[in-house]
């Protein structure tokens, strides 16, 4: 009967765990629309790869990207912006966004970007954001 009740009070615990992650995404998607930017770009991940990899399988899963991307359609849609993907081979964290050299290594450890060609030396997300931003090869999907 204990054993019971406490796997009912730690499912509990997951339903309010995922619903406060839906309502994180939500708000971040809400917030980037209100900015009012003329366009926004997506980077179409390989989810399924990304959950092979138990390293990072956890993280991924309880990140909610397949949700985050539902919500930003819609927002996109009912705001009438344009709303990008980029293709899952376009090399975003490679490439410098300051002179375009690709690297041709970079460890998933390696969070600030060191360019060998410029020097720039830039956050790893946010170099791959400013990449994503000047991607010229891309669908529309809103
Ligand atoms: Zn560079």
């Amino acid at each position: 009967k204990n054993i019971e009740k406490q796997i009912k009070i730690i499912q509990k615990l997951h339903a309010r765990l995922t619903h406060i992650r839906k309502e994180y995404v939500r708000d971040v998607v809400t917030r980037v629309v209100k900015a009012k930017p003329s366009f926004i770009t997506i980077e179409d991940l390989n989810i399924k790869g990304l959950l092979k990899n138990k390293h990072l399988a956890d993280c991924v899963r309880k990140q909610n990207f397949y949700y985050f991307r539902i919500c930003l359609e819609q927002k996109c849609k009912q705001t009438g912006i344009e709303l990008r993907i980029v293709s899952r081979f376009y090399p975003s964290s490679k490439l410098c966004s300051c002179c375009g050299h690709k690297k041709v290594c970079l460890s998933l450890s390696e969070r600030i970007f060191i360019c060998d060609q410029c020097g720039i030396e830039i956050e790893r997300d946010f170099n791959a954001s400013l990449n994503l931003k000047y991607a010229m090869d891309y669908t529309i999907i809103t």
